[in-house]
């Protein structure tokens, strides 16, 4: 979502006649887009900012300016805080950088912090920055509503709202032209999509069904989904369109239906299992991934087991896993204790790590003899002599060059793997 967000700003300063620059060294105007998700990437914008110091000292026209989650949070406390910092935008007020720089640009610390109940920057081309021009994101709505107790996000970003339909297929379109044939849909809660006229409306299944019809070479990719708004309807979309990737990113956050309730995730243990059926009843082929969070306020053993039998249960293909991290002014913050110690955090945290590094091997080795088709995205890290891409599961592939280059498809079986990739030949 901020590397989405920085390409919208990144399109504003242009608009502004503001170049960019890969040597920070060069640059007039610093803009650090942060995250507030958990302590530790708030810790590394504070050193960021610390290391911006010396440089600052050399060059005293530069402005500093800090973007996104952390921005919001903070509010003027940062600017107090960092004395570095001259701006302060949260993430609903990028169309005001060039006037916040205006001010900076006379000497006052600018800030602009107000969220919107409707700014979804849909008129906005972003400036593809990060991207290897195979692959981009369409955002296509912003803000949450679901209040999990443990989020910053909807205090950061704000009401949820969805894009007009029109920009994001128009966007889409644009980008298969200028050679794209990857998009990933980006939402907070991107299932929920639903975008409402007086006489027309679309949901989340349908807009995928219209960007997935500009062509079929054309992938489409969504993150993230809510367990909660994982409809049937949305799985046999899925299923119908073969260009629409298999493969489903579902936070479970916890097995234990317990710590579901006091995390206000809206679903239990039974429910969370009942839509990983349907995932595999609809589109067996796909692959699933998740976020787990371990050592919530009040995790007992039990809790952590049933965490652990969850995974064993669902098979994941990947996770990203977190030690629990108590965010300021959450619902947790306010209503539990953060009383789980560290050490036993790190021990379940290290459990869980271990069994999915043996899940995600084990779901390589199964793929070992099968072919797949593979959108190949460059060089592989370790060897010029191979290419490296994804399949439709998301998962990496490499193989021999050849004559093949990054934007083809091509038919690859698979004839070994690591926990972490698939290496096979074309055929
Ligand atoms: S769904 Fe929950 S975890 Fe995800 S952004 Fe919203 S509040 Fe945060």
């Amino acid at each position: 979502m901020n590397i989405s967000d920085s390409e919208i700003v990144a399109s504003i300063m242009k608009d502004a006649y503001l170049t960019q620059t890969t040597d920070m060294k060069e640059a007039d105007v610093i803009f650090m887009n942060t995250c507030s998700i958990r302590e530790h990437a708030e810790q590394r914008v504070r050193k960021r900012l610390s290391e911006l110091r010396s440089l600052k000292k050399k060059k005293p026209g530069l402005l500093v300016g800090v973007l996104g989650c952390m921005a919001e949070r903070l509010k003027d406390q940062l600017l107090l805080e960092e004395k570095v910092v001259d701006i302060i935008a949260g993430p609903d007020s990028y169309r005001d950088l060039p006037k916040l720089l205006d001010i900076a640009g006379e000497g006052q610390k600018a800030i602009n912090v107000i969220l919107s109940a409707d700014e979804t920057y849909a008129d906005i081309n972003p400036v593809r920055t990060g991207s290897n021009c195979l692959s981009a994101f369409i955002s296509i709505m912003r803000g949450c509503e679901n209040f999990c107790a443990y989020c910053v996000v909807p205090y950061t970003r704000g009401k949820e709202r969805s894009r007009v339909p029109e920009t994001i297929l128009n966007e889409a379109k644009n980008l298969f032209k200028n050679g794209y044939r990857e998009i990933t849909l980006l939402g907070q809660n991107v299932n929920s999509y639903k975008w409402k006229s007086d006489n027309a409306e679309m949901d989340f299944p349908d807009l995928m069904k219209s960007i997935a019809s500009i062509d079929s070479r054309l992938r489409v990719r969504f993150a993230t989904s809510h367990p909660k708004d994982l409809s049937d309807k949305l799985l046999m979309t899925i299923a119908e369109l073969p260009n629409i990737c298999r493969s489903i990113h579902l936070p479970v956050q916890s097995g234990s239906t317990k710590i579901l309730k006091l995390m206000n995730r809206k679903y239990s243990r039974e429910s969370y299992m009942e839509r990983i059926e349907a995932i595999r009843k609809y589109i067996p082929e796909c692959s699933i991934s998740t976020d787990i969070i371990c050592g919530f306020s009040s995790e007992t053993d039990e809790d952590h087991n049933d965490t652990l039998s969850l995974m064993e249960w669902a098979k994941f293909d990947y996770a990203f896993m977190f030690k629990y991290s108590e965010r300021p002014d959450t619902l947790a913050a306010k209503k539990y204790k953060d009383n789980v110690a560290e050490e036993i955090k790190s021990q379940r945290l290290n459990d869980i790590i271990a069994l999915q590094q043996k899940l995600s091997l084990e779901s390589n080795k199964s793929d070992i003899g099968k072919t797949f088709e593979v959108l190949i995205e460059g060089e592989s890290h370790k060897s010029k002599d191979f290419l490296s891409g994804r399949n439709s599961q998301n998962k990496v592939i490499i193989f021999p060059r050849k004559n093949f280059k990054a934007g083809d498809y091509v038919d690859v079986k698979v004839l070994r793997c690591t926990p972490a990739t698939l290496i096979g030949e074309d055929v």
